[in-house]
């Protein structure tokens, strides 16, 4: 598509955009009085102003009902997970029976590793990306200790080359080659917090399983932004968090994926808890776990209504307008964002530089911008004018236009603030 910088050419898209009405469905936060440009939605998504009626239905219920409510609400409580399961696994490209809501995601990691981290003899290390989330590395890194071993050694960092941003896809082919015999298992983000590069998860998966490992993904950034088929691709197991571009609040609860053909094995180790137990007979109280079918088996704690409820009201927005839809949207988003910022560069000689991937198939909605010389001065003023972005030290801006709620017209005028306060 070409694009050009003005306004009544953003605004023309706007008019295109068969999604331009959803934005009407979201608060868009204010800055001194005016509609912030808001793109932080791979931090925080915003919310959906149905939440709070999918709330207070909860609220109700539980002062009309008390303890009853858990078979007499609207929504029942004891299944009250099972309302999130089929929206989600439309978007992670699952069977229901493979996703479950629980926990945070940090949390569900750990849970995870316990029945996919198995190391045994030989094959004890872990293959990830260099500078993956922080509490991705805190989580590798205490499993690894947990079980005796030396991160020094078990944790396999697949970094970019020398003065280079992204990794190249064949040296995480190479890096699980190199370690066929000890790899136990790869887990990876399925799009990097810090770059915006979407990972080739089919592959890794693929490459993984040749290398007779597990396989696993952290799709914090991945889930509601991109396409994502989790069942076909064959990955053992899968976290993310719903609070970025799911949009469902802040420590908003987790979802799991756990493929298949886990499904029907009680005795991979796991830690477990009530809620859990098969179903049918959990309230006999016995002694002895015996594990539901599928990823519902992975279940501890019975389940957060409140926070779900703000899970559910999202997610009928998401299975309203589908991943297609949104993935389409998304790419011209990104476009014209990518589009602005090279054009703002070159007019002023500017030294932006855009590392995440130019190719649409190797990122999401997000952009990382190396700001090189101008910095954190510049960000805090296009904060002041109305700009929420994000800020990553040493020296890189993080924004993402999200197609659910940002417009074109919003990141015409993101470049125009831009512009008048570059010192060139
Ligand atoms: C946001 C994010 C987290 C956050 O973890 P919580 O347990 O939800 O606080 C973890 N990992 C990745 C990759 C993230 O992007």
């Amino acid at each position: 598509m070409q694009y050009e910088n003005n306004a009544s050419f953003a605004l023309e898209l706007d008019k295109q955009d068969k999604l331009a009405q959803y934005r009407d469905k979201f608060f868009i936060p204010e800055v001194k009085g005016r509609q912030a440009l808001y793109f932080t939605g791979n931090s925080l998504g915003l919310q959906p102003k149905s939440v709070k009626d999918h709330l207070n239905r909860e609220l109700l219920d539980w002062a009309f009902y008390g303890v009853e409510g858990h078979f007499h609400a609207k929504n029942p409580w004891f299944h009250y997970h099972k309302f999130l399961t089929e929206a989600s696994a439309k978007i992670v490209g699952a069977k229901p029976i493979e996703v479950v809501h629980m926990n945070g995601l940090t949390a569900n990691i750990h849970f995870l590793f316990v029945s996919f981290y198995q190391p045994k003899g030989n094959r004890y290390k872990i293959i990830m990306e260099a500078k993956a989330f922080p509490s991705d590395q805190y989580a590798v890194e205490s499993q690894v200790r947990f079980h005796g071993y030396d991160p020094a050694d078990a944790i396999v960092e697949v970094a970019p080359r020398d003065g280079e941003h992204t990794i190249r896809e064949e040296d995480i082919y190479a890096a699980i080659e190199k370690h066929k015999d000890e790899v136990a298992l790869v887990f990876f983000g399925g799009v990097n917090y810090y770059t915006g590069q979407l990972f080739d998860m089919e592959s890794i998966t693929k490459a993984g399983h040749n290398a007779g490992a597990m396989v696993g993904f952290d799709l914090a950034h991945a889930a509601g932004n991109v396409k994502l088929d989790l069942h076909n691709w064959g990955a053992d197991f899968a976290a993310w968090c719903s609070y970025k571009y799911l949009n469902s609040g802040p420590g908003g609860i987790s979802g799991v994926f756990v493929h298949e053909r886990h499904a029907n094995s009680p005795d991979l180790p796991r830690f477990a808890g009530w809620w859990g137990y098969k179903e049918d007979t959990r309230f006999l109280m016995e002694k002895g776990y015996v594990p539901m079918e599928g990823a519902a088996g992975w279940q501890l704690s019975n389940a957060p209504v409140l926070s779900m409820a703000a899970h559910k009201a999202s997610l009928e927005i998401f299975d309203e307008v589908g991943m297609d839809a949104l993935n389409e949207k998304a790419e011209k988003l990104t476009g014209y964002l990518e589009f602005i910022v090279n054009d703002i560069a070159s007019k002023h000689n500017a030294n932006f530089e855009i590392i995440t991937p130019k190719d649409p198939k190797n990122r999401g909605c997000q952009l990382s911008i190396l700001m090189h010389g101008q910095g954190k001065e510049l960000f805090d003023t296009l904060t002041e004018e109305g700009v929420i972005a994000d800020w990553r030290e040493p020296n890189v801006i993080r924004m993402a236009p999200v197609p659910l709620y940002n417009s074109f017209e919003d990141i015409y005028r993101f470049g125009h603030i831009l512009e008048e306060n570059i010192t060139s």
